[in-house]
């Protein structure tokens, strides 16, 4: 039986942990596809192209969007980010669970485009723990820090009624198999069954 897989998009404040969290998720569960995202920020020590992000100029980057590859897209403090379609629609389609790392904008453009997504947001366990996150990780000079600081406290104004669900970052471990017990969830919902359902039914018109 053809089932679709479940789209997860998974959002939260910079340094709340998404990339952490995210990195266990992929430890502890298999079937599981991470879109990488085209952005034009400058790749941090460590982050690989095809990898973390694919790297891409201003204008490698607009010709994406016009030419409709982007699923959507968003500039994030001066920069763009966006997730290609045609890889995320091609997992989907051969039944494969496919997790998002995305901003709010972004995630309000895909839960349209796509209403069965599941949309979590990851909460700090405090604002003064999430500064010491972003500030430890040691990535950003001062004023992106405050720029990220800044979109952080739009975005937590925003989340609650876009967001499905809501987990606080405390531990990883915790957080992590949060998010699996929900694509858990979300396997068993109408959307995912979509196809199940519909054989089922045809088979039982055939036993009249
Ligand atoms: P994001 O992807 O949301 O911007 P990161 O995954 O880069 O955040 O995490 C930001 C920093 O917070 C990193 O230094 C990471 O090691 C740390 N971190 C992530 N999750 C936790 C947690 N549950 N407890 C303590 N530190 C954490
Ligand atoms: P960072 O620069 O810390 O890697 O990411 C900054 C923000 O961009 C994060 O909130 C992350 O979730 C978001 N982001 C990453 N990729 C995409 C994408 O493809 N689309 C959108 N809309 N946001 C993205």
């Amino acid at each position: 039986m053809n089932k679709r897989g479940v789209l997860t998009v998974i959002s939260g404040p910079s340094g709340v942990g998404k990339g952490t969290v995210i990195n266990r998720l992929f430890e502890i569960e298999d079937n599981l596809y991470f879109s990488v995202s085209a952005t034009t920020r400058k790749p941090r020590p460590g982050e690989i192209d095809g990898v973390h992000y694919s790297f891409k100029t201003r204008e490698e980057f607009e010709h994406d969007i016009e030419t409709g590859e982007m699923l959507e897209y968003a500039v994030f403090n001066g920069n763009y980010y966006g997730t290609p379609k045609s890889a995320v629609e091609q997992r989907l389609s051969e039944g494969k669970d496919v997790v998002l790392d995305i901003e709010i904008q972004g995630a309000r453009n895909v839960k349209k485009m796509m209403p069965e997504a599941a949309l979590i947001y990851l909460l700090p366990p405090s604002i003064e723990e999430l500064k010491r996150r972003l500030v430890g990780r040691n990535t950003e000079d001062a004023e992106t820090v405050a720029g990220r600081l800044h979109t952080a406290r739009i975005e937590l104004n925003e989340a609650p009624e876009l967001y499905d669900y809501f987990i606080v970052n405390d531990l990883v471990e915790n957080a992590a198999i949060k998010i699996k017990d929900i694509i858990e969830g979300e396997r068993c919902s109408k959307s995912a069954m979509q196809e199940v359902l519909k054989q089922i039914l045809e088979e039982a018109e055939n036993l009249a």
